[in-house]
């Protein structure tokens, strides 16, 4: 495995830059979120696009900014009604910590988001992906950010899958250094940079099957020029390296990537945590359901036998603030206010 001290190679990105840029004016998605640069809006678009694909977080994207416009009205709001505003995304502990920020938000920085990437992360679990991505998007700075999309082009390109250092850049402190040493230095081209990357990461330079034929950086690209001599020089080894290097399972040709975000498996925890919600939601407002109760609606041949097991995944769900319990001997569970 390459050493973690491999020096960051000499980029030269002006045209990666330029043509990276004009293939986004060009052939970008149109994405609500991109139409606003208010802090709330561009917070809310991060979050849920944290687990979730686009086409989903659209449409749950709208609404939820209809129900809380700012961070003042999710502040206000009480817990029970942000998680029912949040379904059916999921991973509903996203809700909870985008109220907590909201709070956060409110009654330390005074209703106005802090301003630097450093106050930003001391927000209740924003990490440097959401701060960089606030403060690029929403406050006009030329930030980098990194998440797996942006690493894979950004290795793809500036370092080459089959060159040794690739693996080092797969690290997340190395990865970050060289998303820094790419970003344009003007906002705006920082902005479309970095929504560039994560177009091209989502619709073209796919983990499985990138579709390098139609890259616009196919000619600067370095793993494409590595690739190319070995079609031409074979040496047999190209897809081992490519596999070690990249996602498991990588395989360059062109079709179409398979969805990975599969629903959870039925019988797992996050399954059952999410019919427990889901139980929850359907009830009138304050409802309350007994463990006995919920039982049979979270699982079929529920006995109670059962009821342990039943009573520590809603613990689980009470310490993470998504239900509350009802009673002291935790036998009654309801949403939170
Ligand atoms: Fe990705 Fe291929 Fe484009 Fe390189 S040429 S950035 S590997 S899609």
């Amino acid at each position: 495995m390459a050493s973690i001290d491999v020096p960051l190679p000499s980029l030269a990105p002006l045209p990666v830059w330029q043509s990276l840029l004009a293939w986004y004016r060009a052939q970008g998605r149109d994405l609500p979120w991109r139409h606003t640069r208010d802090p709330y809006a561009i917070l809310v678009a991060e979050v849920m696009l944290q687990q979730t694909q686009v086409e989903r977080v659209i449409p749950k994207y709208h609404a939820f900014l209809a129900a809380f416009p700012s961070f003042a009205d999710l502040a206000a709001a009480s817990a029970e009604a942000v998680i029912r505003a949040w379904a059916p995304l999921g991973y509903n502990q996203r809700a909870v910590r985008l109220q907590r920020i909201a709070r956060a938000v409110m009654t330390e920085h005074g209703g106005a988001i802090p301003i630097t990437l450093a106050s930003l992360m001391t927000l209740p679990g924003v990490g440097r992906y959401t701060a960089g991505a606030v403060a690029c998007f929403a406050l006009g700075q030329a930030v980098a950010m990194v998440d797996t999309n942006v690493q894979r082009v950004l290795t793809r390109v500036f370092i080459g899958d089959l060159a040794p250092e690739a693996a080092a850049f797969a690290r997340p402190g190395r990865a970050l250094e060289l998303a820094e040493a790419a970003v344009p230095p003007t906002p705006d081209e920082a902005y479309a940079w970095n929504q560039a990357l994560m177009d091209l990461g989502a619709t073209v330079c796919v983990a499985r099957a990138p579709a390098c034929v139609i890259c616009p950086l196919q000619m600067l690209c370095r793993t494409y020029a590595q690739l190319s001599a070995q079609t031409l020089f074979p040496s047999g080894a190209a897809l081992p390296d490519l596999r070690r290097v990249a996602e498991a399972g990588t395989v360059y040709a062109v079709r179409p990537a398979p969805d990975k975000r599969a629903a959870p498996f039925k019988g797992s925890n996050r399954y059952v945590r999410g019919r427990i919600l889901a139980a929850l939601r359907g009830l009138p407002s304050g409802g309350e359901l007994a463990l006995n109760v919920l039982g049979p609606m979270v699982k079929p041949d529920f006995s109670a036998g059962d009821l342990p097991w039943l009573r520590e995944v809603a613990s689980g769900l009470a310490r993470d603030g998504l239900l509350a319990w009802s009673d002291a001997t935790c036998t009654t569970i309801r949403l939170p206010d």
